[in-house]
C-alpha cells in the first residue's frame, strides 16, 4: 500500500505565509503598501464606522480608513469581521454577539461586495458560548490573540491562534519555519498585529524586514485567511476509496497531497488513481 499523507498547500507547496491586522486604522494604508510591494497576502478586520466612540479610554483622536477607500486599498487582500462595536464578546448576551457579527457582516459586504465569511475576536474576547454565536452567524473562521510561536493549522478553525504578533516574528523564528521537516506536515506561518502599533521609524523597519524576510521563496503560498481556510477544507474533503487506491474531490479548488513522498495534484471535480 502506497504512503498517503495530505500535508501538502496549494502547487504542491509545503509553506504558507498569512498576516492578519485589525481594527482598519489609516496606517493600513502604510501596511498595505509593504505587503503588495513585497508580494505578501493579508487579511484585515475592521468594524463598523463610529464603533471607537464606545473606547474613549483607549482611544486618543484615532483615524480610520473610510469605507469609501476599502475596495481600492484592500484589493487583493481579505476583508473581514471585527464586530460592529468591537465588543468584549464573552461578557455580552448571545442576542449582541449575533448583532455584532450580522450587522458587521452586512456593514462590510454592502461596501465589499463579495460574502465575509471569517473575523478575528474583538480584545481575543471568546469562550465557546462565543463560538457558536458566531458560527450561526456565518463565520468559518476566527482568530484568538494569543500566540502558538510554531506553524501548525488548527483543528476548528473558530479558534485559529496564529504563530505570533509581528514584533516576535524574528529572523530566527522564520529559520525555524524554514527549516527542514523530519515527517513532511504541512507549515503556516501567521503574523497578526494591528498598523498602529507601527508608530515609530524603528518598528516600521522591522515590519519591513519581516515582510523581507518570508517573501520571495519558491516553496511557500502566500495566502489571506479565508484562502487558507477554503483550500484545508478542500484538502479535509477529499474523499479516498478504502484501500486509498483513489481520491476524489468535490470540492471547486484543486489540492495536492502526498503519495509515498511525492506531491500528486486532485484536480477539481476529478478522481485520479493513486
Ligand atoms: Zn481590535
Amino acid at each position: 500500500m502506497k504512503f498517503i499523507e495530505t500535508t501538502l498547500w496549494q502547487d504542491g507547496k509545503e509553506r504558507c505565509v498569512t498576516f492578519s491586522y485589525d481594527d482598519g486604522r489609516i496606517e493600513d494604508r502604510r501596511l498595505v503598501a509593504l505587503f503588495n510591494k513585497y508580494g505578501l497576502k493579508a487579511t484585515f478586520h475592521l468594524n463598523n464606522p463610529g464603533f471607537e466612540k464606545h473606547f474613549p479610554q483607549f482611544l486618543s483622536d484615532p483615524e480610520f480608513v473610510s469605507p469609501e477607500e476599502y475596495k481600492e486599498l484592500y484589493r487583493g487582500h481579505e476583508v473581514s469581521c471585527h464586530g460592529e462595536q468591537h465588543s468584549f464578546m464573552y461578557y455580552t448576551p448571545d442576542e449582541y454577539i449575533r448583532r455584532e457579527i450580522r450587522e458587521n457582516r452586512r456593514f462590510l459586504e454592502s461596501v465589499m461586495g463579495y460574502p465575509v465569511r471569517g473575523m478575528s475576536y474583538p480584545f481575543g474576547s471568546f469562550d465557546d458560548r462565543v463560538i457558536a454565536n458566531c458560527r450561526a452567524e456565518g463565520m468559518e473562521y476566527a482568530r484568538t490573540a494569543s500566540e502558538s510561536m510554531s506553524f501548525g493549522i488548527p483543528s476548528d478553525f473558530m479558534n485559529w491562534t496564529g504563530t505570533c504578533h509581528h514584533e516576535r516574528a524574528t529572523k530566527e523564528l522564520f529559520e525555524k519555519f524554514m527549516s527542514p521537516m523530519l515527517y513532511g506536515f504541512m507549515r503556516l506561518y501567521y503574523i497578526w498585529g494591528h498598523s498602529y502599533e507601527l508608530n515609530t521609524e524603528e518598528k516600521w523597519a522591522h515590519m519591513e524586514e519581516v515582510c523581507k524576510t518570508v517573501s520571495g521563496h519558491e516553496g511557500i503560498w502566500y495566502a489571506t485567511n479565508i484562502e487558507i481556510v477554503d483550500y484545508i477544507n478542500a484538502l479535509r474533503g477529499l474523499r479516498f476509496t478504502a484501500d486509498c487506491t483513489a481520491a476524489y474531490n468535490p470540492s471547486c479548488t484543486d489540492v495536492w497531497i502526498k503519495v509515498d513522498r511525492e506531491p500528486v495534484c486532485i484536480p477539481a471535480g476529478k478522481t485520479v488513481a493513486l
